[in-house]
């Protein structure tokens, strides 16, 4: 037998322990607590429900005394964990001929018969468990016939159980929670939740609730306290009357508006409270009882990433939370969102369907109709707009290839927007102005047009639209509360972010979100503009070292261009440029036309062009001559680009800009490289001070992407101002695998956990950053001064920047659109870290 310990009344009293009861009595426990109205509940412990399931006895009379005289009540699952399942809610229990009779004089006769008959069917089914097949499913029922149905199954239920259909509540309620309880413990609920990560011993909690007893019942509805996109506060949502309203005269799904004023002015109440109590906007799901509004459930309101920013901002700024929690409250990843593309609504659009603004942004493509179809675009580098019903896990593939997400059925919270929202894919969710017919491969719009696979649309995810072919589309607006979040987090992180940027665009980007200077100007990206190449290749194919340097002379002044461009633009900031670090053949022509349109251009043969292309092939050119090695063995191209870099230095200063060039030596293995290297350069710089007049500055410093250079760091740190780690080569060289082949096999090895990851993709702190642990302390033994920092791509991600802030690096550079990502994260790892050592502290 249960015992009534095992039981307890959420009353808001006493805290209510999720891992004794489930999470949603302790959340409704929490309401309660909050001094916010909530129908009478009990819940029953975990293992209280193992016991039923486990054969012992139940006495219900105990939990029912709460309820009074002949209650309505529900029963809803609470396991730990929401997405681990549990059985559908229960409602009605409780009735009977006489409740029906009660509830037929306030409402009427049809809709207290149909209730009935919905309880009769689902606990026929549930509880009895007949054979659904045999019976009409009552939604599916004309209203009218809803007495002869009930009649109907009644006598099916006398004949297959020989029993009578049971009266009173107590039966019905044991009956009810053991049926639930076998559910939770049956192989597929097991097997469902085991998927999402529940452990094996997995228990779950119920709640018996009172329901209103139908006379004062008038509907149900859900609100959030914030606008989902934006974030602005006001009340939001949806009321679903259970009577006509005066509005449409019918029952149905209304915005709150169609709700009892007294019950509304309650919501918003209840919403304000919550909000105080929890230091959060939240999202109720209520029912309305006479001209009240009691609280079923409760959460923090969900919130679009824009949204998520904005509130976090409103409740530091209104002094409710203080900033550092306004920053720890936020997702890095989100602030990547707010960057999206939006449609431009002041040019003309042609609006072919709506629905729920489910995950914002917008993006245009070619309709598919499935993930496999989705992939070939992917495969041929073309958008495409996934179209589906609704989404389920075999569409998660399509969702990570397509641009945008559209779907016929589901809402806010449907498994599409959820997804969609994760990923930062535009969706339109729920858009019943459009017919699918996926075997068809098309989609008719409101007005019977058809749409092909393969047509152009745009989703809209902000505004909830979907448009006609490819709509025109803003750059991403970054608002007041973006900026002031980023300011906060410039005031608590304490190590610095820069930019990997090459391009002009990638600097001003760079710029914009307010990089402190590039840690890594990748050059050889300045070369592969047409004009650049065909002067890079004549270098490539000179005949002799004076035609070397007759060709280099012709690509000094664009480099010294560049730089001065970099110098202007980052105003001030030190600028890291990397010397030259490709194999050369990545230059070289490779097909016979190309072959022969270079060599007509160089006015040589196409067979020596060919036999120089032959001569310059490596077996493994990414661990062949490129990097430094280039530098020592052909050291014409380092001389030019330090050239270009001090004759821009100079020539800034003399315009009155202060320039701080810093010179990085790629793929290092030994110190001796360094030393020839720094000795050329510093040769250079000798002779442009004296050429030019002009004393200018620069650091020389080492990217440390080979395991030698990471354990020979106290050499190299002894001849280098800084030390950057280039992980994306150290993981390549580390782990012995090519970064350009992985995928091969880094799906199987991730599927079957041989790694955690793919380490190109997450930073591999055990592996790797032990190189880097290391070499950051031998580095820092021989050179106390030596700047350490982090130029790979991992450098972007909050893990790998926490990271290199606890290992004391100077900065991070990422890519421009990740630099407010990192700016986020830095500033969450030092808060962290406060909170440790005030922790500490608090403990001595
Ligand atoms: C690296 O290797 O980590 C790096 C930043 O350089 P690249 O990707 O250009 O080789
Ligand atoms: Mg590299």
């Amino acid at each position: 037998m249960a015992r009534l310990t095992d039981t307890i009344l959420l009353d808001g009293a006493v805290e209510v322990p999720s891992a004794r009861f489930g999470s949603y009595a302790s959340r409704l426990a929490r309401v309660a607590g909050c001094g916010v109205p909530v129908p009478v509940s009990v819940a029953m412990s975990i293992d209280a429900v193992r016991g039923i399931s486990e054969g012992h006895n139940l006495d219900v009379s105990g939990m029912l005394e709460a309820f009074g005289e002949n209650p309505l009540l529900s029963v809803r699952s609470s396991p730990l964990r929401s997405e681990w399942g549990g059985s559908q809610q229960m409602l009605h229990v409780g009735m009977n001929e006489s409740v029906r009779k009660k509830i037929a004089e306030c409402l009427d006769s049809d809709t207290a018969t149909e209730q009935f008959l919905r309880f009769v069917y689902a606990y026929s089914i549930r509880v009895a468990k007949l054979d659904a097949d045999a019976i009409d499913d009552p939604e599916k029922v004309d209203r009218q016939n809803a007495g002869e149905n009930l009649q109907q199954l009644l006598q099916l239920y006398r004949e297959e159980t020989g029993e009578e259909f049971p009266e009173t509540v107590s039966v019905q309620l044991a009956g009810v929670l053991r049926s639930m309880s076998d559910s939770w413990e049956s192989t597929s609920a097991r097997m469902l939740r085991m998927a999402h990560g529940a452990p094996d011993d997995a228990g779950l909690g119920l709640v018996v609730q009172q329901m209103g007893v139908g006379c004062r019942t008038c509907g149900h509805g859900r609100a959030s306290a914030i606008d989902f996109a934006t974030g602005e506060p006001g009340l939001h949502g949806s009321y679903s009357s259970l009577r006509p309203v005066p509005r449409s005269g019918k029952a149905g799904c209304n915005a709150l508006d169609g709700m009892p004023p007294e019950a509304l002015h309650h919501v918003s109440q209840h919403l304000v409270l919550l909000q105080h109590c929890n230091r959060d906007p939240f999202e109720i799901d209520f029912t309305v009882e006479g001209d009240k509004a009691l609280v079923v459930d409760a959460r923090p309101a969900p919130r679009s990433a824009q949204a998520e920013v904005a509130v976090a901002v409103a409740l530091a700024e209104a002094e409710i939370i203080e900033k550092p929690e306004a920053l720890m409250r936020l997702e890095p990843d989100n602030i990547a969102r707010l960057l999206h593309k939006q449609v431009d609504r002041s040019r003309p659009r042609t609006v072919i369907a709506r629905g729920i603004a489910a995950s914002p942004g917008a993006a245009s493509g070619a309709i598919v109709f499935s993930s496999a179809a989705a992939s070939k675009y992917a495969a041929r580098d073309e958008s495409c707009i996934l179209v589906r019903v609704e989404t389920g896990p075999e569409d998660i593939r399509g969702m990570h290839t397509a641009r945008g997400v559209l779907t016929g059925r589901g809402g806010i919270t449907s498994h599409a927007a959820v997804i969609a929202r994760g990923l930062g894919v535009p969706c339109v969710a729920g858009s019943s102005d459009i017919q699918f017919d996926p075997c068809l491969l098309v989609l008719k719009d409101k007005d019977g047009r058809v749409f092909r696979e393969g047509q152009i649309i745009t989703i809209d995810g902000t505004a909830g639209e979907v448009l006609e072919g490819a709509a025109a589309l803003v750059k991403p607006a970054v608002n007041e509360a973006f900026e002031r979040i980023l300011a906060w987090s410039d005031e608590y992180r304490d190590i610095g972010v820069r930019a990997n940027a090459d391009t002009l665009e990638e600097v001003r980007a760079a710029c914009g979100f307010k990089a402190e200077g590039i840690g890594l100007c990748r050059t050889e990206h300045m070369f592969f503009e047409e004009s650049r190449l065909t002067v890079m290749r004549e270098m490539i194919f000179a005949a002799d070292i004076e035609r070397r340097r007759e060709t280099l002379e012709k690509l000094l002044p664009m480099q010294r261009g560049d730089f001065l461009a970099l110098f202007e633009i980052m105003s001030g900031n030190p600028v890291c440029i990397r010397l030259f670090d490709p194999p050369l053949h990545e230059f070289l022509p490779h097909d016979p036309d190309e072959i022969t349109e270079l060599a007509d251009a160089m006015g040589l043969s196409a067979r020596l062009v060919e036999s120089r292309v032959e001569e310059l092939k490596e077996f493994n050119p990414m661990l062949g001559m490129r990097g430094v090695r280039l530098g020592i063995t052909v050291p014409e191209i380092y001389e030019m680009q330090a050239r270009a870099i001090f004759e821009a230095a100079a020539q800034a200063i003399r315009a009155g800009w202060s320039a701080k060039p810093e010179i990085m030596i790629p793929l290092v293995s030994a110190n001796k490289e360094v030393i020839l290297v720094e000795s050329c350069i510093e040769a250079v710089a000798d002779q442009v001070r004296a050429e030019q007049g002009v004393d200018f500055r620069y650091k020389t410093g080492v990217m440390v992407e080979t395991p030698r250079a990471a354990l020979k760091a106290d050499d190299l740190a002894s001849n280098s101002a800084f030390l950057s780690f280039g992980t994306n080569d150290l993981t390549q060289l580390t782990y012995g695998i090519s970064r350009d082949d992985s995928e091969r096999f880094m799906d199987i090895y991730v599927k079957r956990n041989v790694f955690p990851d793919d380490p190109f993709e997450t930073f591999d702190q055990d592996g790797v950053g032990e190189l880097l642990l290391l070499a950051a302390e031998r580095g820092r033994r021989a050179n106390r001064d030596v700047t350490l920092a982090i130029c790979g791509e991992h450098a972007a991600d909050p893990a790998t920047i926490q990271f290199c802030r606890d290992a004391g690096f100077t900065y991070v550079s990422c890519s421009p659109f990740r630099v407010p990502v990192a700016r986020l994260a830095a500033a969450q790892s030092a808060i962290r870290a406060t909170d440790v050592k005030q922790k500490c502290h608090d403990s001595k």
